[in-house]
């Protein structure tokens, strides 16, 4: 069913607004400000709010249904994100005011790099970047000029696991750099003689998703880290996906050297529909001057004090230091206009403060608890085969929609049938390495009953495949459009039928 649109619904003579009486004289509109070639539709209003409101209907969200989109973290954003991001005091701000006047809204950003840097044990962090792959280019960029730097200009070579997520390989080739892929061992994890085979020289070093995109934890991953940093690399820890270790692990304990977060997913503010988002990037110490600029500082009115506390802490009364934006020693330069996405920061700063350091470490506990008994109920209860399935996973897992008894079936008809049911279908033919890829992240947002239900959708729909396979051919059975040829539809996006 194709939804219709306001032109199908107008009907000459009806209109919305009620205008006043006239209480001027009527004059005519100069020439040339009157168009007599735009139809507009004609439309009560009751008719144009049912129109929307159907049609917002139509949307799938958190807000809606339960939401496994693996690797996406679509945990449930708390409705008082929205309520500190819209107060007056930040939303009537303006970027070129001057810094005395937006103090306020500075100590926000200069807290919430605190809060990031304390959470992923880096040094400094730049909050400018606007998604992940974002922060990835930041990153990479950081890297590739820290080599430059010291002098080592033939490095050219980043290395990317083949399990990575398809942001690694394109952030480095845009950085200008060259990919080599390094494949997975047996369990999972990168396979380390593949690396040190290709570790040398021309080396900028690694990039590193750990929890990597099967949902495992990289079992070397301080032999790795080490064997990175003996052959002159650095290594890039792709944090997107914080949920299974935030308040656990700090990355740069791990041996990480720079990273970006993914605010939109970890820290719960909304995503989809391709932003507005955050990728903040941590660094180490020796990484902190290259960051992008400008960088809210503290700029301490007793700066010359003899006292080592008074020069670097805030004091009580808060009356001793200002806020000042300046630009790291040898900073990349740029990255975004301004100073980033600012209601995206405020929604994760008010995330943080609400959840304080143990309500944090309670998210991945919780985050991983519900993957592993999602991951356990399909094993046992269907015989959906997970990739790894041996291992205990972490905030996600890749199943496999390949089922003994329905050779006809795949990982699409699968994905199709669970919106019958009323689930937004997880991630599908991804990571590449797995064949008929579903890769499951619930977040710990779900309560055990949602998580029930979805896991009964899913045993019921492996009943249906052996059984009715025609269920599962022809779903979705209620969607307003059926299965979308994906890759046209992406290209040539049809918006109306004008
Ligand atoms: C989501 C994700 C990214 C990219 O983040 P965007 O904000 O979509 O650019 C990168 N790496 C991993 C592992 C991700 O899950």
């Amino acid at each position: 069913m194709i939804e219709p649109t306001v032109y199908d619904l107008s009907s000459p003579g009806r209109h919305g607004p009620q205008l006043p009486v006239l209480d001027v004289p009527v004059a005519p509109l100069p020439d040339g400000y009157l168009r007599t070639d735009l139809p507009l539709p004609e439309l009560s209003e009751l008719d144009t709010v049912r129109h929307f409101v159907r049609l917002s209907q139509r949307n799938m969200g958190i807000d809606t249904n339960f939401y496994p989109l693996g690797s996406c973290t679509m945990k449930y954003n708390p409705k008082v994100n929205e309520k500190a991001a819209s107060l007056p005091g930040f939303v009537e701000l303006h970027p070129l005011q001057d810094p005395e006047m937006t103090q306020g809204a500075m100590q926000l950003l200069l807290e919430l790099q605190v809060y990031l840097a304390e959470i992923s044990g880096f040094a400094a962090v730049t909050l400018q970047p606007a998604a992940g792959a974002h922060g990835e280019l930041t990153g990479v960029l950081i890297m590739r000029k820290y080599q430059l730097d010291r002098g080592e200009t033939q490095r050219t070579k980043i290395l990317v696991p083949d399990s990575a997520h398809g942001t690694n390989p394109a952030t480095t080739t845009m950085s200008g750099l060259t990919v080599v892929e390094l494949p997975s061992d047996d369990r999972g994890n990168l396979d380390l003689e593949a690396l040190k085979a290709n570790l040398d020289d021309t080396v900028v070093g690694l990039m590193l998703t750990n929890p990597n995109t099967l949902g495992l934890f990289e079992e070397h991953i301080l032999e790795i880290t080490q064997l990175v940093h003996e052959a002159g690399g650095l290594v890039y820890g792709d944090g997107a996906n914080m949920n299974a270790i935030v308040g656990v692990v700090k990355p740069a304990d791990l041996g990480i050297d720079v990273m970006h977060f993914n605010l939109h997913k970890t820290f719960s503010t909304p995503h989809g529909g391709g932003g507005p988002g955050a990728g903040p990037v941590g660094v180490v110490e020796k990484l902190a001057r290259f960051l992008p600029g400008p960088v809210v500082t503290v700029e301490h009115v007793n700066a010359d004090s003899d006292d080592e506390f008074e020069r670097n802490n805030f004091s009580e009364d808060g009356d001793d230091f200002r806020l000042v934006w300046t630009m790291p020693s040898k900073s990349i330069g740029r990255v975004r206009a301004y100073y980033g996405n600012f209601g995206v920061l405020v929604r994760a700063y008010t995330y943080i403060r609400m959840h304080g350091a143990p309500g944090l470490r309670r998210i991945a506990e919780n985050a991983v608890l519900n993957a592993n008994y999602l991951k356990v109920r399909l094993q046992n209860e269907a015989s959906y085969p997970v990739a790894f399935g041996d291992r205990i996973c972490m905030h996600e897992f890749v199943a496999q929609g390949i089922l003994e008894g329905a050779p006809d079936i795949h990982t699409m008809d699968i994905a199709k049938r669970l919106m019958d049911y009323g689930f937004h279908p997880p991630t599908v033919y991804f990571p590449l390495i797995v064949r008929e890829a579903l890769m499951i992240e619930p977040t710990e947002t779900e309560s055990k009953a949602t998580l029930d239900a979805f896991a009964d959708a899913m045993i019921q729909i492996a009943r249906e495949a052996r059984e009715e396979p025609q269920l599962l051919k022809d779903a979705p059975h209620n969607a307003p459009v059926k299965r979308l040829d994906e890759v046209r539809a992406a290209r040539q996006m049809i918006l109306c039928r004008c």
